[in-house]
């Protein structure tokens, strides 16, 4: 069978890897960035770089987004030569950014109304597992689109589960975000209550990881807490785009989430100290600050 025509939109930290591993299984790629030199190394592998995405949209059978949060997407689909512009009847849109439910639900009905269909399908695991084409994709939309599309997440991601309607990816990536952060905050705490109490922190996160409180965030982060590497793996300012989306979501259907707020204000002490561009695991600065700890930089 012949293999979906991809059109790509949005060649950043994750987009880039995305596409080449695309390239690497065999699928025809049109690409689009609106900053063109960022299309040069996927072009170079073996891709169209085009001018809009309208015009990616007109040359497509599946097209993939991956910009940064929900204004953007909605531009990219519904702005000036964007994908609605070029659309054909029978494409399927993909949206794999992490944004909003609900404005996934609203363009997913645009995209419909112009005998197309949609799907949301976020991702976890990263830049490395999005160049180990190892992601974790959660997606909605209807059964029979995602199964479609299937061999097209499959060159990307290793855990692939479709999880609902419109907007469901999305609200299961929030779920993702709460468990990812709230377990942060956890790693943090016991890190400071080791090490004021005199056992190395080191030996701590040794002792429990292996037990009921292991997890990829104590085995991850705390030993770079511990050694005071703060570089990026995914930055607290990205990180609070998708918390500040989960308490929106939260608040429309009336449902506290008091631990996420938490660590959204502790986060936001890291963003007034400029730390916005440093990796997640500079949450403890943040409750270093609050328990008077002078090692704190
Ligand atoms: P990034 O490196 O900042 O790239 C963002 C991309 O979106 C760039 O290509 C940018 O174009 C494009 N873009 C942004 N706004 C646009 C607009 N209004 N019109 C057209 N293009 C626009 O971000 P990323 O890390 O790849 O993240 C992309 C998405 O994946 C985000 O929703 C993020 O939350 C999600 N995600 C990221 C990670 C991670 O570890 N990085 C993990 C999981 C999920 P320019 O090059 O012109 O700026």
């Amino acid at each position: 069978m012949q293999k979906q025509r991809i059109g790509f939109i949005g060649l950043g930290i994750m987009g880039q890897p995305m596409c080449l591993n695309l390239l690497k299984a065999g699928f025809p790629l049109t690409v689009y960035n609106r900053t063109a030199e960022r299309m040069k190394s996927i072009v170079d592998a073996g891709a169209r770089g085009l001018g809009s995405p309208g015009q990616v949209a007109a040359q497509s059978d599946v097209i993939i987004t991956m910009v940064t949060d929900s204004p953007d997407v909605v531009q990219v689909v519904t702005g000036e030569n964007g994908i609605l512009s070029g659309l054909q009847p029978g494409t399927v849109v993909i949206d794999m950014s992490t944004i909003s439910p609900t404005v996934t639900q609203q363009l997913s009905e645009h995209i419909e109304a112009q005998g197309c269909e949609m799907l949301d399908a976020p991702v976890s695991g990263g830049d490395t597992g999005a160049r180990a084409g190892a992601l974790a994709i959660m997606v909605g939309g209807k059964a029979e689109v995602y199964e479609r599309c299937l061999p097209v997440f499959q060159a990307m991601g290793k855990s692939i589960t479709h999880v609902g309607g419109h907007g469901m990816g999305q609200t299961v990536k929030l779920c993702n975000q709460i468990l990812v952060s709230v377990t942060n905050l956890a790693v943090c705490e016991a890190i400071q209550f080791a090490s004021r109490s005199g056992v190395d922190p080191e030996v701590m996160i040794k002792a429990t990881q292996g037990g009921a409180a292991g997890s990829w965030q104590l085995t991850n982060l705390g030993p770079r807490m511990v050694a005071r590497d703060f570089a990026p793996g995914f930055m607290i300012d990205l990180q609070q785009k998708d918390l500040k989306l989960a308490l929106e979501a939260a608040r429309q259907i009336k449902l506290p989430l008091p631990a996420l707020a938490l660590v959204h204000q502790l986060f936001a002490g890291c963003q007034a100290n400029d730390e916005g561009r440093e990796g997640t695991q500079a949450l403890i600065k943040s409750l270093m600050r609050l328990a008077g700890d002078s090692a704190v930089r």
